[in-house]
């Protein structure tokens, strides 16, 4: 089967795609949603629906319950068995309106239950309601990952997001480097200048990390004055001198609620050359990065400590 695509591709725009065995219906409902904000994608059989879905998670999914091979219901388990799709609603169409069939659709999920033939006003406000539906939750979602004060991912997003670049870096031999940053007396800050003071030394290190890394580098609040960051495809030795371009910056910033106390910070990188191949855990990782930390505190802090996960040493750098 082929896959049928209705509409370019627009940015911005939710995607929905139908997947049903009926050129038929494919063709009203690109006639009958055009006039909806959408883009609408089409597969013909269930498991093309399902790759399609899963290479490119689409905001709904309207889903035939008869169809030949792969029937609606198998295609929704799937769907809701894979992490990638689950969460994606799904609309079930179906041609019988037995409440049996409603109920297991629901038992499998499914958020809606649209009748054929279609009374296509309804058609289209059920469409709309899930779509509100799921931009709200991704909203929530997103939300939940966001630390309040800094606008960085949270500690909570950190562990599970570097587990997972643990995971794909070791499965393709790939460089990652880990660092932890934390702020030099910041106590003092607090103390001596006030709470919304250091509440502010806070944000301005997470705006400056932010500004200094590239989109792909993950830069999270790891609690209290601690941040770290994951970078991807990144030597120990690149990523020194990343952080220690982090660091020199940030002792330069003049902060306008203590303009004659400078703020400083110290790093711990730990990271994995290109190709290497060890077996370590992510734990590992956040331990021997912890480590170095620890040690740039004891030889002075404002200056960024790295070395390989293997034990390698790769360097210090620091100001001067
Ligand atoms: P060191 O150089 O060894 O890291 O010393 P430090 O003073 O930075 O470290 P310490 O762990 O002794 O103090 C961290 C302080 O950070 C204690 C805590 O009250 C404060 N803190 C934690 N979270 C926040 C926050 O969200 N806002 C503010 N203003 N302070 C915070
Ligand atoms: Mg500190
Ligand atoms: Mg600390």
């Amino acid at each position: 089967m082929t896959e049928v695509q209705i509409h370019p591709d627009t940015s911005g725009t939710p995607t929905v795609l139908l997947i049903d065995d009926s050129q038929f219906v494919h063709r009203l409902l690109d006639a009958r949603l055009r006039s909806e904000s959408i883009i609408l994608r089409g597969a013909e059989d269930g498991q093309l629906g399902i790759k399609m879905a899963i290479e490119d998670p689409p905001a709904l999914i309207l889903l035939d319950l008869d169809m030949p091979v792969m029937d609606g219901f198998e295609t929704l388990r799937m769907l809701k068995e894979d992490p990638r799709t689950r969460d994606v609603p799904v609309i079930v169409l179906s041609g019988m309106n037995s409440s049996q069939d409603k109920v297991a659709a629901f038992d499998l999920g499914a958020i809606d239950f649209v009748t054929k033939p279609f009374e296509l006003t309804e058609l289209r406000a059920r469409v709309r309601s899930s779509l509100k539906m799921y931009a709200l939750l991704q909203m929530l979602a997103q939300k939940a990952q966001i630390d309040g004060l800094s606008g960085l991912y949270n500690r909570q997003y950190f562990d599970e997001r570097f587990r997972n670049e643990f995971d794909r870096t070791i499965r393709h031999g790939q460089a990652l480097s880990v660092a932890m940053i934390d702020i030099d007396h910041f106590k003092s800050v607090n103390d001596t200048y006030g709470h919304p003071a250091g509440d502010s030394v806070i944000s301005g290190v997470a705006k400056l990390i932010t500004q200094e890394t590239r989109s792909i580098d993950i830069c999270c609040r790891y609690g209290g004055e601690e941040f770290a960051l994951i970078m991807p495809e990144t030597e120990p030795e690149q990523a020194m001198q990343l952080c220690d371009r982090i660091r020199a910056k940030c002792e330069q910033i003049t902060w306008s609620r203590h303009p004659t106390r400078p703020v400083t910070i110290s790093v711990g990188v730990v990271g994995m050359f290109d190709g290497q191949s060890l077996s370590t855990t992510p734990e590992a990782w956040i331990e021997a990065a912890d480590r170095n930390l620890y040690d740039a505190k004891q030889c002075g802090r404002n200056q960024v400590k790295a070395t390989g996960i293997d034990g390698t040493s790769i360097g210090r750098a620091k100001a001067g």
